[in-house]
Order: structure tokens, then sequence, then C-alpha cells
């Protein structure tokens, strides 16, 4: 199944992309480069703590060289309570991992064997080092409760995900109207194009239309030799085809323009498409194929009824164009909304070919007559009706095209 969408919706789609493309990148930039600094930020703050740790390890160490402090350290095993800053702590171990004395507060026991150099333990950072005080060879461990540094942590990670958060947001509006500013000149471009289509379409098709009356008389003259009447037929075919090709290209160009309310009026479906089937039955008698109808006598639509016979038109004549045997049907139902098909018992289309047909001048294959116009002149009027034009199509199974107002 395949919906169909518009130039405007093509145009949205872009602007959306570019906006979202536009909001990424400086988001990276960002992320990227305020990562860098707030990883460095970090690393330095953790530093700068190990460093306050170290130096009261060394200031410890060297009391700890001044003669008899061995001795007056086993004293102390007993006498505890000495003064350290709240939130420290330190040990001194024997090498089988023995505590012989703690002071402030309270550390994990090391395990052994003892390693020397930063640790993290439990909520406390601790400095390790090996102390050779004469014969005796003790670790001091110094521990410094970790919450103001993991607190500290935790404030650069909010401000980081702050500042990407608003990134972001800024990005996006700034990305909004730059690429809406850059589309701009694409959207004029192609308004100009339109209005040239326009323009041209309308100026070929007065001495088109000239040239099919003249060939219209020119057909009817007496005594033309056979030669001259083939030749007249084969330029009235060719004419015929470009009016046809015209009228579409000027159908296109005016797609953009919206329909006006009062161009609306009330239509039995029913009657619209026994109408329309009424001049297709001498193209599908030739081929003979056969044309129905599926559709309640009571089911009416508001609609602006020659877009709507347009669109018909232009699905009825691909349905018999492609058909080779069996049957074209069209018809209409009400479920919540209401619906319009036209199913034929054709070679159906395949699936990576049903987005495509709805674009200007796309024909799957070459050897068929038409322009290639038909389908997106069904996608533009639909679009200006409102209605949805969706495709169900199994290669081999033939197609239904379905119109949802
Ligand atoms: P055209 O009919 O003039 O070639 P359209 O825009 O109407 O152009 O259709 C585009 C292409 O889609 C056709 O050339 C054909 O290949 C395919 N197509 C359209 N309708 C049918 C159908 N009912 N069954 C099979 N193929 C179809």
């Amino acid at each position: 199944m395949s919906f169909v969408t518009n130039e405007k919706e093509a145009f949205k789609k872009t602007h959306l992309t570019w906006t979202v493309i536009f909001t990424f990148s400086i988001l990276l930039v960002v992320a990227i480069a305020a990562g860098i600094i707030f990883v460095a930020e970090k690393n330095r703050i953790t530093r700068q703590f190990d460093g306050e740790l170290m130096r009261t390890l060394e200031f410890i160490e060297k009391r700890l060289r001044v003669p008899g402090m061995m001795g007056m350290l086993r004293m102390m095993r007993e006498l505890n309570p000495v003064f350290v800053p709240r939130g420290e702590g330190f040990q001194f171990v024997f090498p089988s991992g023995e505590v012989f004395l703690e002071v402030g507060e309270q550390l994990k026991a090391p395990g052994t064997p003892v390693k020397e150099g930063f640790s993290t333990e439990g909520n406390y950072r601790v400095f390790t080092k090996k102390i050779e005080l004469g014969d005796t060879t003790i670790f001091l461990r110094v521990g410094r409760d970790m919450s103001d540094l993991i607190e500290r942590r935790k404030r650069l990670v909010s401000m980081y995900l702050l500042l990407l958060v608003f990134t972001s947001s800024g990005a996006w509006i700034f990305g909004y109207f730059i690429s809406k500013l850059a589309l701009n000149p694409v959207k004029i471009a192609y308004e100009s194009l339109k209005r040239f289509s326009m323009d041209a379409s309308h100026e070929l098709k007065t001495p088109l239309t000239v040239l099919k009356t003249t060939l219209d008389i020119l057909k009817y003259q007496k005594d033309l030799p056979e030669k001259v009447k083939d030749k007249l037929s084969t330029m009235e075919k060719h004419v015929n085809k470009m009016i046809k090709q015209v009228e579409q290209l000027l159908l296109l160009a005016k797609s953009g323009e919206p329909f006006k309310s009062e161009m609306r009026e009330v239509v039995n479906v029913k009657t619209l498409l026994r109408q329309i089937l009424e001049e297709f039955k001498p193209k599908a008698e030739t081929k003979g194929l056969t044309l129905e109808i599926e559709c309640p006598d009571n089911l009416y639509l508001e609609v602006q009824k020659d877009a709507l016979r347009t669109i018909l038109e232009n699905l009825i004549d691909n349905a018999i164009k492609f058909t080779e045997k069996g049957k074209v049907t069209v018809g209409a139902y009400k479920d919540s909304k209401l619906t319009i098909y036209v199913k034929d018992t054709g070679p159906g289309i395949p699936k990576k070919e049903q987005k495509k047909i709805f674009e200007r001048f796309y024909r799957i294959s070459r050897n068929t007559e038409g322009s290639g116009l038909g389908l997106s002149i069904v996608k533009e009027l639909s679009q200006k009706l409102g209605a949805k034009v969706i495709l169900e199509s199994q290669e081999g199974e033939g197609s239904i095209f379905k119109l949802i107002f």
C-alpha cells in the first residue's frame, strides 16, 4: 500500500529534515567540545583532591621521621582520640595488613598485600604509601570523604546536560529559520517554473486548437488521395496527443491554487460514476473488457465535481489502457469515510514503482501510449480536494486506486 504526497508536503519535509540536520550538527559539535572541557575539569578537580590527600600524607610522614615518634605512636594506640578534621582519617598498617593505629574517620582495613597508590574505598578516597622507619616498614594510609568531590562531579554532569538541552532548543529555533531562508530561493524558482509552464501551455493551446480545426476541415475534403488521408489522420492523432498533454500541463501548473468553496457541489456518486464510465465504453469494448459499477444509489459527496471527474477519468483511462483481459470496476462505499475506487485485473504495479508512478513524466514502460502525467494530476487534484490517494497493487493480480475523502 502506498500513500501519496505533494510538493507542499515535500517542501515541509525538506524544511524539517534540514532543521533536524542543523540541530544535530550543532548539538554534536557542542557535545564533543563541551564534553572535552567537562572531562578535563572533572580530572582537574580529582587531581586537586588527590594532591591535597598526598600533601596530608607527606605532612604526616615528615612528623613520623622525628626521632622517637614510632614509640609515641605505639603509645597513642591506646589514646586514639587525636584531633583530625572531620571527614579525614588515617591508618598505620603493617605489611601483614594488621592495622596498628587508626585516627579520625574509620577507613576499611586494607587487603594483603597492601597496595600503594590511590584507591576509592566506599565513600573515601585513600592514598597509601610505604614508609621505612629504621628497621620497621609500615604503610601509611590517608583517606578523605569524597562526598564533596562527588557532589561537584554531579553538578558538572547536570551543567553538561543543561547545556545540551539549551543548545538543542536554540539550534532548533535557529535551524528552523535558517532552513526556511535557504529554501526560499528554491520555492521562488519552483513557483516561476510553474508560472512558466502555465504561460507556455496557455500560449500553445490556441495554435493547437487552430491546427485541430484545420485538420478537421481538411479531413472532410472530398477526393483526397488515400496517402494524404493517412498522413492527415496521423497528424490528427499527434495533435490530439499534444492537446491532451498541454491540458495536463496546464492542470498541473494550476494545481497549487486552491479551489474556491463556491465551486463545490453535492453530487450523487453513482450518477457521476455512470456518466464517466459511459465515455469509456467504446474503448473498453474494443479491448473486450467488462466495465462494472459497485456503488449504493444514495451516496452523496460535496466536492468540486470537475476535479473529481478528471481524477476518475485518468484512473479509468489507465485501468483500461493497462488491462488486457478481465474487467475494470469503479465503485464507492462509506464507512467512517467515503471511499471511491478504480480496480482492474491488469498486470499490477511492482512495489518499488508504486511511489514513483505519481511523479511527473514517470512511466514504468515506454511501450504504452501516454505522457506519464496522468497520475501526477490525480495526486495534485486529490490533494486539492482534501482526499488521500492510496494504491494497493500486487504484481500479476491487478491494481486498486482508492480516493479517501
Ligand atoms: P501514463 O498513463 O500517461 O503513462 P500515468 O502517470 O497515468 O501516465 O501513469 C504512470 C505509469 O504508471 C504508467 O506509465 C504505468 O506504467 C503505471 N500505471 C498507471 N496505472 C496503472 C494501472 N492501472 N495498471 C498498471 N500500471 C499502471
